[in-house]
């Protein structure tokens, strides 16, 4: 076997936290808030039509750009919900869900030694995507306020640009704080964007579920904004179908041709029989969106409020599916990877150590982050857990 196999470029990475922590939920038999996955159904029509797309032998290899058919329900959705008018031929490609669009993007735009700004905490699957382009990243740190939104410093983000910057990356709403980018904010980012002439991608996946009447406002509705933009999401969290990877990319042709090139060499398509069924998610009637993030912010309040009694210090998400607490308010001394290794022992629940969302994790080594995107009672029974073993 030969030795030191591993390329230089992935040196440091691990497997996922995710997959660790879904790993350990299932051999301690323990409650898993940990990744975030719902665990009831998405809409009978989307599934209905997923089989019916099979039963009809919807089994073979799908265009390059994807099922014109969920293309043209991507634009409609776009213009529907943020009035942007997107070719469906040209500007919208379907990816193996949104990871899939936010690496081809990084390997069809980058090039060695390329810097990409972004917050952190952030997704993990970015870190080393950008190392696989051989760029480099260049974190912004979020912190929480006094009123519990999560900031940054605007001279921070501005000194983060320099001659090397080619892309900002941005992720509203936000994994894993649930921040939600307001328009002050992304009004800044649009104007360093184009004082510095850079391209700008945005990962949206979480745009349906924001809480309290807040809005998820697209980086590329901003003027001069769409031609820099590309905007990434997917049908995973809308419809309660995260195992399908049925994801997308829209912008400007020449952005997302950038992206489509490198993406065809990596999937090149995926889940024929998922894509119709996907557009007919995108079709539903706002009834069904409603009852979407309506159910969500039901779960996320059951969680934070049980979080609290359980005496954490709790970031209250306003969009997402994840509730953040600060596990010093308890008086762990430790930090948040050995919380989550030693909490299904100690509670019988799974949680992710946000630490693995920072590039520094001694930023995030005491935040945990906990799943609210299941059902009231195993919500209910992993708050009374926690409290059993905290409060
Ligand atoms: N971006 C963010 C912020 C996420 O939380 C996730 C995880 N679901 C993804 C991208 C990946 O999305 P998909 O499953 O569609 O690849
Ligand atoms: N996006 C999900 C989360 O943040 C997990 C996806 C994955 O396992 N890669 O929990």
């Amino acid at each position: 076997m030969p030795r030191d196999v591993l390329t230089s470029k992935l040196a440091g990475f691990g497997t996922t936290i995710f997959a660790e922590m879904s790993a350990l939920a299932a051999s301690s038999g323990s409650i898993n808030l940990g990744q975030g996955f719902p665990d009831t159904d998405g809409p009978p029509e989307v599934l209905d039509a997923a089989i019916e797309a099979i039963r009809s032998g919807v089994n073979q290899y799908p265009p390059g750009l994807g099922d014109p058919d969920l293309r043209r329900a991507i634009a409609e959705h776009h213009h529907r919900w943020y009035g942007l008018d997107v070719d469906p031929d040209t500007q919208i490609v379907v990816t193996a869900g949104a990871t899939e669009a936010l690496a081809g993007a990084m390997l069809g735009m980058l090039d060695a030694g390329d810097e990409v700004v972004l917050f952190e905490p952030m997704y993990d699957s970015y870190q080393a995507g950008i190392a696989l382009a051989a760029a480099t990243p260049v974190p912004v740190l979020l912190t929480p306020a006094a009123d519990g939104r999560w900031h940054f410093d605007a001279d921070v983000f501005r000194a983060a640009i320099s001659d090397r910057t080619k892309l900002i990356l941005l992720n509203t709403p936000h994994n894993p704080t649930g921040k939600v980018f307001d328009r002050d904010e992304l009004e800044l980012i649009a104007e360093v964007a184009i004082e510095h002439d850079l391209v700008v991608v945005t990962d949206e996946v979480y745009e349906h579920l924001v809480f309290d009447g807040s809005e998820h406002i697209p980086l590329a509705t901003l003027p001069g904004m769409f031609e820099r933009t590309l905007t990434i999401s997917s049908g995973g969290k809308t419809f309660h179908t995260t195992g399908w990877k049925i994801g997308w990319m829209s912008g400007p042709t020449e952005l997302v041709t950038a992206a489509r090139l490198a993406k065809q060499y990596l999937t090149y398509v995926n889940g024929a029989p998922f894509q119709p069924a996907t557009a007919v998610g995108l079709r539903l009637g706002d009834d069904y969106y409603e009852s979407l993030v309506g159910d969500l912010q039901t779960a996320r309040d059951r969680l934070a409020s049980g979080l609290e009694r359980a005496g954490f210090t709790t970031y209250r998400p306003e969009a997402s599916y994840f509730v953040t607490v600060d596990i010093h308010s308890i008086g762990f001394a430790g930090d948040a990877m050995d919380f989550c290794r030693a909490l299904p022992a100690t509670a019988g629940v799974v949680a992710v150590p946000a630490s693995a969302f920072y590039m520094n994790a001694e930023h995030g080594a005491h935040l945990v982050r906990f799943a609210c995107c299941k059902q009231l009672d195993v919500i209910d029974a992993a708050v009374a857990k926690l409290v059993e073993a905290f409060a």
